[in-house]
């Protein structure tokens, strides 16, 4: 994908801030008296994002953006490069949204060549899933996370529940280090069929595009085996997921009932659980996930 030259720093796009250097980041952050309502994303907005940052502004006046394809979170097999970049397009949605900052860095500003890498690791939560698929993600989703959150020193930081796992690391994060800001969580939005909007969805094919929705009916079907039908056999409900995935054709990475805070095996299902659920189709990962109460 052809990457779009980056805009000029300290470019106002009328009410728009556009902040690319940390130093002006900081001297922004200084003359704000404002609460700041922090909405991190990689780009390539779409509605869920655009969801968030709504959210954000009904939190505070002060919302602000960072834009930021995070190098540390990509495993070296992964799509780092081809990762949609439209940073212009993006900065008009910011900008028709109410946002006042957008802060997009440049690699070497975030990780200047030469620093000592810091670890911060949430091990009872990142191993599994996304952790045991995308070794070192939550490292890199950590690291940048909290230095998102050190650089804009934000009193609310909205998360989606689209990427469950992150949410439940980045708040257990926040607890654990007493950070003083409150994460708001956000519901995912979809597509008409159901599928789960994401920046990788552009990557699939017609074909690939129409199986996706699997995703979103393993997880119905989940629901109604629970809520409807009061299966208590986590493995009867991670079967009949797994059977609707690869009915789509769908490759499996994993379907799974659990603990909805601790992410941990449950016994029986008899309180509120989250499904979680992640596939491949023609080599683009896909994931999404339901709480059942
Ligand atoms: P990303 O740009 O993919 O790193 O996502 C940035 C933020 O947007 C994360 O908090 C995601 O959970 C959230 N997000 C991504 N897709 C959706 C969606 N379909 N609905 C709601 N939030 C989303």
């Amino acid at each position: 994908m052809q990457q779009a030259r980056p805009p000029p720093r300290g470019r106002i796009v009328d009410a728009l801030e556009l902040i690319r250097s940390i130093p002006e980041l900081r001297a922004r952050r200084q003359a704000t008296t404002r609460p700041v309502a922090l909405v991190p994303t990689m780009g390539a907005l779409h509605d869920g994002h655009l969801r968030l940052i709504e959210e954000a502004g009904r939190l505070s006046d002060e919302v602000w953006v960072s834009i930021f394809v995070n190098p540390a979170q990509f495993a070296p097999s992964e799509d780092l490069s081809r990762y949609p970049r439209p940073i212009e397009a993006d900065l008009a949605a910011c900008e028709s949204a109410g946002v006042s900052v957008v802060f997009n860095p440049s690699p070497d500003d975030m990780y200047p060549p030469g620093a000592v890498p810091t670890q911060i690791d949430v091990p009872d939560l990142a191993t599994e899933f996304e952790g045991a698929h995308r070794p070192g993600h939550f490292a890199g989703v950590c690291r940048v996370v909290f230095k998102l959150f050190s650089l804009c020193q934000p009193t609310f930081a909205c998360f989606g529940l689209k990427d469950y796992q992150q949410l439940v690391v980045i708040e257990a994060l926040v607890a654990d280090l007493n950070l003083p800001i409150a994460i708001q969580r956000v519901p995912t939005v979809r597509e008409p069929d159901g599928l789960a909007m994401s920046s990788r969805n552009r990557y699939l094919g017609p074909d690939a595009r129409r199986r996706a929705v699997g995703l979103f009916k393993a997880l119905q079907l989940a629901r109604r085996l629970i809520a409807d039908d009061g299966e208590a056999d986590p493995a009867v409900v991670e079967r009949a997921m797994l059977q609707t995935l690869e009915a789509h054709h769908i490759r499996p990475d994993y379907a799974a009932v659990r603990h909805p805070h601790s992410l941990q095996p449950i016994d029986s299902i008899d309180r509120p659980v989250v499904a979680l659920i992640a596939g491949q189709l023609e080599g683009v990962r896909l994931l999404d996930n339901a709480e059942i109460k």
